[in-house]
């Protein structure tokens, strides 16, 4: 039960007032998140476990059913149905069970270093790049998948015994903006990211996941900024190459009527689109990178707009209220994104404020979660005295 805000683990609150000032020596790159904080970014390991059976209890492949309870909108990706088959096989092939250690993803144990072998051997015949990286995401995807089968909530990615999903309330997101949470397969399912929360606040709909390296994520993605056009899509990294702009340069220079036109009811199909980049800092290069391979085909041309949030140090340092929190998680960065444009003038009236204010509420029951289970399970909240055997 979540208390008062007095006993919060996080006691941030964002200010929206029109005197946070805007100025480009202020900005703050949005940057994926770092890996040096705490509890975010080391989510509570647990026992090493064997592979569940599917919903049919056949130990059969994904379903539909099973990847969209995941928060996917895509169809079961067919290298991740392909991945899984193989595991299955080589289980049957080999006297070792699948048994999952770790966050959730990682194989253990004889298995383990069958499937190694098994695994890097396929990967040397894959002829192209492309092909030899969509293998890998979808490896990393099916073994989150398998280890996480009935070990974690499908809806807010936490061990069942902490499902958070009673205290998140959801929130209906303006339909003029739709966020896509682009994330590495190593964050998928993972216990303390912060992606997650936005369609569990806003629905899948409105925050869309997109898996990095399956294409048939990637595809709904693109064909939904090639329906939109270049200028109604913008990615949240700090591109130095190309001047990243801020929210504020982006859309307030617009004059009123191309505003009107942006935002009016009749283009609420073409919403803006906001990429969210979700991989560590050492990920989003590649990621970033591959967002723009993709633009240069949907485009021709590579660059593509990125929005660098300038949300001034008089506000950040507010997000801060202890060392543990990181304030470029993915959740921080859209809660970000509407707070910014809540101080556009034509953009007031859509209730941005309210809906960052959701987003913010969710992350701190997801703190409070993650930070509670770390000391029930007997670990410092502070990485550096952090215990290193696992415990739970
Ligand atoms: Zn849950």
């Amino acid at each position: 039960m979540l208390s008062s805000a007095s006993n919060r683990v996080l006691t941030f609150t964002l200010q929206f007032s029109s005197s946070l000032k805007f100025s480009p020596k202020t900005h703050i790159d949005y940057r994926p998140r770092s890996l040096h904080s705490s509890i975010m970014s080391s989510a509570s390991r647990s026992s090493p476990r064997e592979a569940l059976l599917d919903d049919s209890g056949c130990g059969g492949p994904i379903t539909l059913e099973e990847w969209q309870r995941w928060g996917c909108i895509s169809p079961v990706p067919a290298m991740v149905n392909a991945v899984i088959q193989d595991l299955k096989l080589l289980e049957n092939n080999i006297d070792a069970h699948m048994v999952f250690g770790g966050n959730g993803g990682k194989l253990q144990g004889d298995f383990k270093i069958q499937e190694d072998k098994k695994h890097r051997a396929k990967y040397e015949t894959l002829a192209d790049s492309d092909k030899k990286f969509q293998f890998y995401s979808a490896r990393q995807i099916a073994c989150r998948l398998l280890g996480s089968r009935g070990y974690l909530c499908q809806k807010c990615w936490l061990p069942m015994e902490d499902c958070m999903c009673s205290n998140v309330k959801p929130s209906s997101l303006w339909h003029g903006i739709k966020f896509w949470v682009y994330m590495h397969p190593k964050d998928f399912l993972r216990q303390n990211n912060t992606g997650k929360l936005l369609w569990q606040v806003f629905g899948v709909q409105a925050a869309t996941l997109c898996l990095y390296g399956i294409s048939e994520d990637e595809e709904i993605m693109w064909n939904a900024f090639k329906d939109a056009g270049k200028a109604k899509v913008w990615c949240l990294y700090p591109n130095h190459n190309n001047a990243p702009k801020t929210v504020q340069d982006a859309f307030s220079h617009q004059t009123s009527a191309d505003m009107e036109c942006a935002y009016s009811l009749t283009n609420k199909d073409r919403p803006l689109n906001f990429v969210l980049i979700d991989g560590t800092w050492s990920n989003s290069a590649a990621m970033f990178r591959r967002v723009k391979e993709q633009a240069k085909l949907a485009w021709g041309e590579e660059d593509i707009p990125c929005i660098s949030l300038a949300t001034g140090a008089s506000a950040m340092h507010k997000l801060r209220p202890q060392p543990s929190w990181d304030r470029t998680c993915t959740a921080a960065a859209a809660i970000s994104v509407l707070a910014e444009l809540q101080l556009l003038p034509e953009c007031s009236t859509h209730g941005l404020d309210k809906q960052a204010e959701a987003v913010e509420d969710a992350l701190i029951v997801l703190l409070e979660v993650l930070t509670t289970r770390r000391l029930r399970m007997g670990r410092s909240i502070t990485r550096k005295v952090r215990h290193s055997r696992d415990i739970c």
